[in-house]
């Protein structure tokens, strides 16, 4: 099932969301839930708190080259911690909870991921380039921050002019 997804300046996504600790039945259906949403949306990755849901869960599928997206390249990422991060990357990032605006931001290049599956089994990967970015992206989603958050003053203002923008053209059209 889709699930809908909330959009700035809807206030619960400054939630700080809540460790899981039940992986059960009703877990593995929201992550089931979570996959549908986020292909439908065309997104690489999913906090559980942009559906509403205040949880430390996310989900990633990062595309291959030519830009495919597979189930099984899907990566359940449940209590996150993250682990020597080391270097810099600028990447220009997206966010389906801010729709239509893309923006450079700096992540950290490498990193080491802790965190557990669906079952509650500890698992580590080591991820760079995109993954790294996108795992950067959903876990500040998991402290209630947004991308926007990182830009520069005169960066954030062009943006809360355009945003606003689109959202009055949206509601006019
Ligand atoms: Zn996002």
């Amino acid at each position: 099932m889709k699930l809908p997804i909330i959009t700035y300046p809807d206030k619960l996504l400054k939630t700080r969301s809540q460790e899981v600790t039940t992986f059960d039945q009703t877990l593995h259906a929201f992550l089931d839930d979570m996959f549908e949403t986020m292909m439908e949306s065309n997104g690489i990755g999913l906090a559980a708190i942009q559906v509403a849901h205040p949880i430390r869960v996310l989900i990633l599928c990062i595309p291959d080259e030519e830009g495919n997206q597979f189930k099984e390249n899907t990566i359940e990422i449940i209590n996150p911690v993250i682990h020597n991060p080391q270097g810099t990357i600028i990447y220009q990032e997206g966010c389906l909870s801010v729709p239509g605006f893309y923006e450079d931001i700096e992540r950290f290049a490498t990193l080491t991921l802790h965190y557990r599956d669906r079952h509650g089994n500890e698992s580590t990967l080591e991820a760079n380039e995109l993954l790294a970015i996108a795992i950067q992206h959903e876990i500040d989603h998991l402290e209630g921050k947004l991308f926007i958050e990182k830009l520069t003053y005169n960066r954030r203002k062009k943006f809360e002019k355009e945003y606003k923008r689109a959202l009055k053209e949206k509601k006019n059209s």
